[in-house]
């Protein structure tokens, strides 16, 4: 037996590394939770080795905590610390099961062998008691305990799961017969060999759920498991609802919306084996899945895929290494999928819908000389529709306040933007760090009354299309409850569904004969690279909510760029051409698939610091590159807008070699965060920023 563990305290320091030697508590594997003390406190750990000896003095372990981590979840965990230019550590956090809660128990009562007796006297009522077991106690634990007392029932505490899945088990649904198109593409997903990667490119409505469904199935029968990542649970209820119902209790979801408890019963089913199909969003990517046989990423272009805090790990890779590391097949499926998965991985395609409708007629609406939010044909096709969808990604009443007077703009205190006016909630609020004021009655500057409010948001929109008489839906952030503003639309005659980029998600309503999209190149203006590929999704993905009945649809995409070449191809639905120009044009402008892009972000709040650290870090980075085998180009550092009240500089490295332009931000990044001078700045580093 092993007489040191090499231990990874769950620590946050960024220039702290394991691993550190400990005396090995009584059967420790990798993956084992332990609790040591590390300098003056005691600290939650994970063992990542074993070893006989240690050229240090070892002390023993506070104590061992349960349950154990898979050590796949381990070896995880280290290539996401050099992936994503993290530490161990960090990401050993994200993979712990849910805190917070412990198993609940409950009384469980069941008759004994003594309560068959024939000869035994029973009231009715006594006698129908004991018909109804064996089951937990109820309001009759009292009834049920003077039975116990003559020996004909026995009570005990049993551990109750906590069922997040508002399914009854046992309906599982009728597979529909598979097109010859889908039947294709899972016969091909089927014969795939361990660590295979294949690309799921159908048309919105072409039926790829019901392909992950029957590949599912397959894996399972071959006794292995399955782990689907979704992009956000509380839009996409649908996809999780035909896994439980195809495959029942063997599917576990995961997700931030369940109680702790609810998660941990989830989590632990998985971990013994119980569950062998976990649905969940970009966290799931940990679930402590055994023989993993297939991973499937839904709607693989969606941006929550990607981790905004430090590890800023991308699930989508995560998946992909989880797949290669266990020999499983990996599946990632989109109407709109991502240039770098068209140029990487080899694509099944599904190019109709399942119903044979074909897709809706798209018309661009220009909007250079309409003053209003919605152009007056948008208006009017919107009166005449049965539902309707309208996209507009701007939450909130109006963005942007000002004074008439002096021109005074209301803005945060803690960032540079401008605060966004909420009415219902009779509030200004930035939706950068949630500061929040009453909305203004004067100007603090002039003291002038009359207050001028630009920009349609969600809220606005949705009262002005409510004045109308038409039922109207709203689904964005401020309201909450996603799933329920989506069923109440879907059970609805006529209506209009009103919100952010999260209708754009995956729903499937036949009745819908008008998509919209309000303000197109709100995402074409972003200073970004992703900007073309986000708006032709974004359209793409739209236009697909349309259109799915017998009464056909039509789509109209209002925007200030009618020439834009992301609206022309969406508006074609070519999203082969779309791909083939974007491609041409990364590969010229030298952006992923054809190059790595490093940001490394530093904020602080003393004036001048963030700059200061970026410079000394390009700096670093501009004497280490040639040396480095990166082939990179830095730039930077500029300067961001202020959030949060700290100022904040960034730069980016683009370069040709992955693996050696890590290495070389890892180096530098380390060294500065070690340094006494850059005390007080934060460091991020984003490999694949987006
Ligand atoms: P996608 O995810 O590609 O947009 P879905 O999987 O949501 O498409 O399928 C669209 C609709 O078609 C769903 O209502 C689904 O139940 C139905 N469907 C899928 N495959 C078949 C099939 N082979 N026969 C009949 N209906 C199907
Ligand atoms: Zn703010």
């Amino acid at each position: 037996m092993s007489r040191v563990v090499k231990v990874e305290p769950l620590t946050t320091a960024r220039a702290l590394r394991g691993p550190f030697d400990y005396r090995a508590p009584e059967g420790a594997v990798v993956g084992t939770r332990l609790v040591v003390p590390f300098g003056h406190r005691d600290v939650p750990a994970v063992v990542t080795g074993l070893a006989d000896d240690s050229e240090h003095d070892v002390v023993d372990v506070r104590k061992v905590v349960e349950p154990a981590l898979p050590p796949e979840l381990v070896d995880l965990a280290f290539w996401i610390a050099d992936e994503y230019c993290s530490t161990p550590a960090r990401a050993l956090q994200l993979m712990l099961p849910p805190g917070g809660a412990r198993a609940k128990t409950a009384l469980y009562a069941e008759a004994t062998d003594a309560a068959r007796d024939p000869e035994v006297r029973l009231t009715g009522a006594q006698r129908a008691l004991l018909d109804s077991l064996p089951r937990f106690t109820g309001g009759d634990t009292a009834a049920l305990r003077r039975l116990e007392g003559r020996g004909l029932v026995a009570i005990v505490p049993r551990v109750v799961r906590r069922v997040p899945l508002q399914v009854s088990v046992g309906a599982v649904r009728e597979r529909p017969r598979p097109t010859v198109a889908q039947q294709a593409a899972i016969d091909r997903l089927t014969a795939a060999g361990p660590g295979e990667q294949l690309l799921l490119h159908g048309v919105t409505g072409s039926g790829k759920t019901e392909v992950y469904l029957q590949a599912a199935e397959r894996t399972l029968a071959a006794g292995r498991s399955v782990l689907v990542l979704v992009p956000e649970i509380g839009l996409t209820p649908q996809i999780v609802a035909r896994f439980a119902e195809r495959f029942g209790d063997t599917v576990a979801v995961l997700h931030s919306q369940l109680s702790a408890g609810e998660r941990l019963d989830e989590w632990m089913r998985l971990h013994r084996g119980e569950a062998r199909v976990c649905v969940g969003p970009r966290s799931a990517v940990f679930a402590p899945l055994r023989d993993l046989g297939l991973v499937i990423v839904d709607e693989e272009h969606d941006s929550s895929y990607k981790h905004e805090g430090d590890p800023r790990y991308d699930a989508r890779g995560v998946a992909a290494q989880r797949a290669a590391a266990a020999g499983a097949v990996l599946v990632v499926g989109s109407a709109t999928p991502r240039p770098e998965s068209i140029n990487a991985i080899p694509r099944l395609q599904l190019a109709e819908r399942v119903d044979g409708q074909g897709m809706p007629p798209v018309r661009i609406v220009d909007m250079r000389s309409a003053p209003n939010a919605l152009h007056p044909d948008t208006h009017a096709a919107l009166m005449g529709a049965r539902k309707a969808i309208v996209l507009l990604n701007r939450r909130g009443w109006s963005n942007f306040l000002n004074c008439q007077t002096c021109g005074h703009a209301w803005e945060c205190p803690q960032c540079d933007v401008t605060l966004v006016l909420h009415a219902a909630q009779r509030e200004m609020a930035c939706h950068h760090c949630g500061h929040r004021e009453p909305v203004p009655r004067r100007c603090p500057t002039c003291g002038g009354v009359s207050i001028a409010r630009h920009g349609t948001g969600t809220e606005r929109l949705a009262d002005d299309l409510a004045q109308a008489g038409v039922p109207v839906f709203r689904l964005d952030a401020d309201v909450g409850r996603g799933a329920q503003v989506l069923a109440a639309f879907g059970r609805a005659e006529r209506g209009i569904l009103v919100g952010t980029q999260m209708v754009a998600k995956g729903h499937d309503f036949p009745d819908v004969d008008l998509g919209v999209v309000v303000d197109a190149d709100s995402t074409l203006r972003f200073p970004d690279f992703r900007a073309e590929e986000r708006t032709f999704a974004l359209v793409t993905q739209l236009a697909g909510r349309a259109g799915r009945g017998h009464a056909g649809g039509r789509v109209l995409v209002q925007t200030l760029d009618p020439e834009a070449e992301s609206l022309r191809f969406a508006a074609q639905h070519d999203s082969d051409g779309f791909l083939r120009a974007e491609l041409g044009r990364r590969r010229a402008l030298r952006y992923p698939p054809f190059a790595t892009l490093i940001r490394v972000v530093c904020g602080a709040e003393a004036p001048g610091a963030a700059l200061r650290t970026a410079t000394t870090i390009a700096t670093g980075l501009r004497e280490g590159e040639p040396d480095s085998g990166a082939g990179a180009q830095i730039l930077g550092p500029a300067r961001l807008f202020r959030l949060r009240g700290r100022e904040r500089a960034q730069l980016v490295v683009k370069a040709s070699d992955r693996t050696a332009a890590i290495a070389l931000v890892r180096g530098v990044v380390d060294g500065v965060a070690g340094g006494r001078e850059h005390r007080g700045v934060a460091l991020s580093v984003d490999v694949d920023p987006q």
